[in-house]
Parts: structure tokens; C-alpha cells; sequence
């Protein structure tokens, strides 16, 4: 019997992945996955691309797309999956994320024109076309200009609350995006809940007010969770009455941790998401 193999987390280079979907989807064929999500920032230009590749390879393609959002003063990342992709509320909302990212992307330029980086919007809009800019994309700029070695040195000196190139966002709600998600029939995961540096508390209120707002499932494992957060995770899902989502959120090889095909099997206890539309079919 084949095992089937999850990973609903991941992106292309429609938000800050190296790899386009119809590349990145071979690669999750060849690492054995069978059901996968593409998740990309904030929009789901690359959805078709990629659920045409997955049915060519026979493997099953959710639609997916990773929202940012704001809970109290932290930045909160919600996967939203199975989403009907048609929805014209999603797009519109969808839409005005872009806006936001496009005037932070050009607030950022402005930022790194001050430490010695000059036209860094027009140097990464000429290779990322239509394409939202994003840190990561600033990251790879840095790189290539001597600034740090990899993208983990360039985000702790540059990217990040307090440092130069850091310009805050006013991403919606929590509430929001849930509320958007719902609308367009989706189901709201919880991303990485190990990567907000809330204190055991806060996550707890964090989880309440997910769970009160019409969230479905949290990421127990991903590839930023150790093996110490997985089972706490593991945890708090059960506690919280969340499924639980499996998710490397790869962007490509090399750049980030993050690897295909490499992730921890969900602990016993857990009820996988993929239970939810099982059942439910
Ligand atoms: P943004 O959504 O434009 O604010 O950028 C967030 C993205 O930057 C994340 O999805 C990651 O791809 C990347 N990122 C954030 N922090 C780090 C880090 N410490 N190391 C490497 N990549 C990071
Ligand atoms: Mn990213
Ligand atoms: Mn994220
Ligand atoms: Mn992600």
C-alpha cells in the first residue's frame, strides 16, 4: 500500500519561491509527495499552473495561499487551503494585500538606499516582473551586494523590527483574513506557531481567538519546529480542538532549511487535516 504523503505548505515565484510552479510541482512528484499546497504570499497566481502539473504527474494540488495578518502587535501568517480560487471577495482582498506589499516594498527601497543599496525596487522589479516584492527578494539583493553570507545573517542585521531595512506593515486583522478564508469556502491553518517568539501564554490567546474566529488547523510539524515544538504543538492541537497540518514551506534549495519530502510524520495523537475533507466528502 502506498503511505499517502502530505506537504501543504510551499512556495513558488509568484511570491518569493525560486522555483516556478511547474518546476517546483516535479520536485514534490519526485520527492514522493501525493497531496500537496501551493501557498504562496498573499496570492494565488500560481495555482493553475501548478494543479495543471500536479494532475499531469497524477498527484492531487490544493489551492493555497498564505496570508499575513497582524494579532495584537505580531506579524501572524494564516494558510488558507482549498480555497475556491474563483471567489471575487478573496481576489479583491487578495488584491489590496498586494497594494500593501507594493508600498512597503518601496518604503523598504527607500530604507536600503541609506545603508549604500541604491534602486533596489527597480533592480528586483526588473527580475521579478509582476511579481510582489517581498524581504526574501531584498535578502537576495543584499546577498549579491557583500552584505551577509546567507539569508538567516541578512534578516537578523537588516530585515527584522529595529534594523535598517525594516519597514512595518499594516496587515489586517487576524480576524480579517479569517473572515475572508470562511467566505471563500477555505480552511484557515495556523502557520508555523513555533516561529512568533509569543510566550507560552500568548500563544495560548493566540489559539483562542483563532479558534473563536472560525480557525480549523494549526502547523504542528514544519520545518522550523524542532522536535521539542512538534510535540508541544501536537499539544496545544489537541487541547485547542485544531486539526493538525504537516508543511515544509519551502521556497527552493539552498535558501531556506526547508526541504521536500523531509518532514516528520504527524505525532499519534494528532488528528490530520486531511481527516476534514475525507470525512467530509
Ligand atoms: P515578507 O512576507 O515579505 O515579510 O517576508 C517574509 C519571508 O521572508 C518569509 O516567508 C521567509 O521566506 C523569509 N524569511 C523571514 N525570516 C527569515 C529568516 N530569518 N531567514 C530566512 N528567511 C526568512
Ligand atoms: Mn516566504
Ligand atoms: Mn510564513
Ligand atoms: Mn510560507
Amino acid at each position: 500500500m502506498t503511505v499517502a504523503r502530505f506537504d501543504l505548505h510551499m512556495h513558488s515565484c509568484f511570491s518569493d519561491g525560486f522555483l516556478a510552479p511547474t518546476e517546483l510541482v516535479s520536485k514534490v512528484f519526485e520527492a514522493g509527495i501525493t497531496t500537496f499546497a501551493l501557498t504562496d504570499h498573499d496570492t494565488i497566481d500560481g495555482v493553475r499552473e501548478a494543479q495543471k502539473q500536479a494532475a499531469l504527474l497524477g498527484i492531487e494540488c490544493l489551492s493555497g495561499v498564505e496570508i499575513s495578518s497582524k494579532w495584537r502587535d505580531t506579524e501572524i501568517h494564516i494558510v488558507a487551503l482549498k480555497i475556491d480560487i474563483n471567489n471575487e471577495y478573496l481576489q479583491e482582498k487578495l488584491i489590496e494585500q498586494k497594494q500593501r506589499r507594493r508600498e512597503r516594498a518601496q518604503l523598504m527601497s527607500k530604507e536600503l538606499e541609506k545603508i549604500g543599496i541604491k534602486n533596489a525596487y527597480e533592480k528586483v522589479k526588473e527580475r521579478v516582473g509582476p511579481v510582489e516584492i517581498g524581504r526574501a527578494h531584498y535578502a537576495k539583493l543584499l546577498i549579491e551586494n557583500g552584505y551577509g553570507k546567507d539569508f538567516q545573517t541578512i534578516f537578523k542585521h537588516y530585515l527584522t523590527k529595529g534594523k535598517p531595512g525594516y519597514v512595518s506593515n499594516q496587515w489586517p486583522s487576524l480576524k480579517e483574513v479569517l473572515e475572508w478564508i470562511t467566505t471563500a469556502n477555505g480552511i484557515a491553518v495556523l502557520a508555523h506557531p513555533g516561529r512568533y517568539k509569543l510566550t507560552a501564554n500568548q500563544l495560548k490567546h493566540l489559539l483562542t481567538n483563532f479558534k473563536n474566529e472560525g480557525g480549523v488547523a494549526m502547523e504542528v510539524v514544519t520545518a522550523s519546529h524542532n522536535s521539542q515544538q512538534i510535540e508541544q504543538m501536537a499539544k496545544l492541537s489537541d487541547q485547542f480542538q485544531l486539526l493538525a497540518s504537516v508543511g515544509s514551506d519551502f521556497h527552493g534549495e539552498g535558501v531556506h532549511a526547508a526541504k521536500l519530502g523531509a518532514l516528520s510524520l504527524l505525532p499519534s495523537q494528532c488528528r490530520p487535516i486531511w481527516h476534514y475533507w475525507s470525512e467530509s466528502k
